[in-house]
């Protein structure tokens, strides 16, 4: 796949579509209060990937 349409942040598209599909069609992150790993973890991995993102183009 060539998908190369440029957002904001490029490098952190990926994860921000895995957070979203995954957040879609899961009933524990779309319930208020409730905590859900992976989730988390698809949320935390774009963080990093946003952070690398900002730090390496300054
Ligand atoms: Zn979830």
């Amino acid at each position: 796949m060539d998908g190369r349409q440029s957002a904001a942040l490029p490098a952190a598209e990926e994860e921000w579509r895995a957070a979203i599909e995954h957040a879609a069609c899961c009933l524990a992150c779309r319930t208020p209060g409730a905590v859900c790993e992976t989730g988390g973890g698809l949320l935390a991995a774009y963080n990093a990937a946003t952070r690398q993102a900002r730090e390496a183009t300054p």
